[in-house]
C-alpha cells in the first residue's frame, strides 16, 4: 500500500528502526548525512537504498524542510555510494517514489540506486 505522504512523521516506519539498529540491514555506506544499504527485494543486479539520516517523510518534505547541509550531505553520499560501488563507469539509474501516485511504501525518504545491467525503458508499467 503506497503511503500517505502529508502524514507526520512515524518514528516506528521500518527505515527508522533500521537507522536505530534495530532491525538489521545489509550496510553498503554510511556517513553523517545517510546510510545505505541492500534493498531486501532486489530489482537489479545492484539495488541500493540511501535514506537520510534526519527523519523526512518523503522527496517532498526533504526538499521542502530539509537545511542546506542536509541536503547536500544526502546528495554527495548518492554519489559517493554510485562510486563505491563501481558504477559511475558503465552508469546506473536513480528512482525516488513519492507518496501515492508514486507507490513509496516506506515513509523515510529513500533513493534507490539500481545498476549491474543495461536499463532501456523508463517506466515498464
Ligand atoms: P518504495 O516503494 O517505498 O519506493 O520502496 C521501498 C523499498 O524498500 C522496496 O524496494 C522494498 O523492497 C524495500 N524494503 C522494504 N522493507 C525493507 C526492509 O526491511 N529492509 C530492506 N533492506 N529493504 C526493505
Amino acid at each position: 500500500m503506497p503511503i500517505d505522504p502529508k502524514l507526520p512523521y512515524d518514528p516506528a516506519n521500518i527505515f527508522a528502526r533500521i537507522l536505530r539498529g534495530e532491525l538489521p540491514c545489509a550496510r553498503v555506506y554510511e556517513d553523517d548525512h545517510a546510510l545505505a544499504f541492500n534493498d531486501i527485494r532486489p530489482q537489479a543486479p545492484v539495488h541500493v537504498l540511501v535514506i537520510p539520516k534526519g527523519e523526512y517523510v518523503s522527496w517532498d518534505d526533504f526538499t521542502a524542510k530539509a537545511s542546506d547541509a542536509e541536503i547536500a550531505g544526502f546528495m554527495r553520499a548518492v554519489g559517493a555510494v554510485t562510486r563505491q560501488l563501481e558504477l559511475d563507469g558503465p552508469g546506473y539509474r536513480l528512482m525516488v517514489n513519492m507518496g501515492g501516485a508514486g507507490h513509496q511504501e516506506v515513509p523515510h525518504l529513500h533513493v534507490h540506486i539500481f545498476g549491474g545491467r543495461q536499463f532501456f525503458q523508463m517506466i515498464a508499467d
